[in-house]
């Protein structure tokens, strides 16, 4: 069945900037999707490129959605290029929501890291979530100074209440020595695992780190592209897969990666509006279960809450997750896409 296809820009402010290894970061820009059939049924898919991790630019997705036909079917959705996985995310989830909105999640409940923004008001944060009912945590560091994070983090750890866990995320921006102080400080203590220490194409000494410290280390910057996941899985590479599905293509194609190797993930955001991130976490309820929380700490991120999904709490259920409505995201977003 054939369905027609409209688009439309969004330019979102977060609540608070974002501040990370990667700078501060303040709106969110993206695409939203609408696919309608003849029988008056109609689906949304959001574009949400993030191009530090890898994806491609807004320009790019803007472009791809100006040289739409005025209808497609399934099988446009092969022939989105490689090098736009956040336009085959969009596509993807969208026609399956259009085609296959029945389609059963498996019922289970979904742990939710909450996200420590970076520097000491990270304290007070943590004992906020740990006051929620969340017992994973999610500090980013690298943004300030190296022995000041340092001394935080174990400040962090002291708060931490037994039974919950810390992960530390990097976003690329330690050397060697400076990750083997991190290690060193982090060994033995309740830390879940250290995410993306080193920048991309600079990852080999986790190698070497693997074998020599007991915290484990994650990917994620390096794996989001889907042809970068597929080399490290390819590899063999036995550490933690951090994947943020809104950046990873095609869904379909991800959760069969993740079935064929014996590889761990831990499901990401990519800071979406309501309608990326209800898609990206419908993909992490397919996946395998594995006990780990879900890095989407980001929900309510946005200023204007109509953007949000409504906040889950430290848990989600995946019953929850089916029922949510689209909300207001379409008629928010600007019909004039902006110049690509
Ligand atoms: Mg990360």
């Amino acid at each position: 069945m054939s369905v027609r296809c409209e688009y439309r820009a969004y330019r979102a402010a977060f609540r608070q900037p974002l501040i990370t290894a990667h700078g501060a970061w303040a709106e969110r820009e993206g695409v939203l999707l609408r696919l309608h059939d003849d029988d008056g049924r109609s689906a949304l898919g959001e574009i949400a490129p993030l191009p530090a991790w890898g994806s491609e630019t807004l320009a790019a997705a803007l472009a791809f959605c100006a040289s739409l036909p005025p209808s497609i079917d399934e099988s446009f959705l092969q022939t989105i290029p490689a090098g736009l996985p956040c336009c085959r995310f969009a596509f993807e989830t969208a026609w399956d929501a259009l085609h296959r909105p029945a389609s059963p999640l498996p019922v289970r409940q979904i742990p939710l890291a909450a996200l420590l923004p970076a520097g000491p008001t990270a304290v007070a944060a943590l004992d906020r979530a740990v006051a929620r009912g969340h017992t994973t945590m999610k500090w980013k560091v690298g943004v300030g100074d190296d022995a000041a994070e340092r001394a935080l983090l174990a400040e962090l750890l002291d708060r931490l209440p037994s039974g919950s866990r810390l992960r530390v995320d990097a976003n690329g921006a330690w050397d060697l020595a400076t990750a083997r102080l991190w290690l060193e400080a982090c060994e033995g203590r309740a830390v879940e695992y250290i995410e993306q220490p080193f920048p991309v194409g600079h990852e080999e000494p986790i190698l070497q780190l693997d074998n020599e410290f007991s915290t484990r280390l994650a990917l994620d910057e390096s794996v989001s592209h889907p042809d970068d996941l597929r080399r490290w899985l390819d590899f063999g590479w036995g550490g933690i897969y951090v994947v943020k599905p809104a950046l990873a293509g095609s869904p379909r194609r991800l959760l069969r990666l993740f079935e064929s190797y014996e590889a761990e993930a831990v499901f990401s955001s990519a800071f979406e509006t309501a309608i990326g991130a209800k898609a990206a976490l419908t993909v992490a309820a397919r996946a395998e279960p594995s006990g780990r929380a879900v890095g989407f700490g980001t929900i309510g991120c946005f200023a204007d809450e109509r953007l949000n999904l409504p906040d889950p709490g430290p848990t989600l259920s995946t019953k929850w997750l089916a029922r949510l409505a689209s909300g207001p995201l379409w008629e928010l977003s600007s019909p004039v896409p902006r110049a690509a």
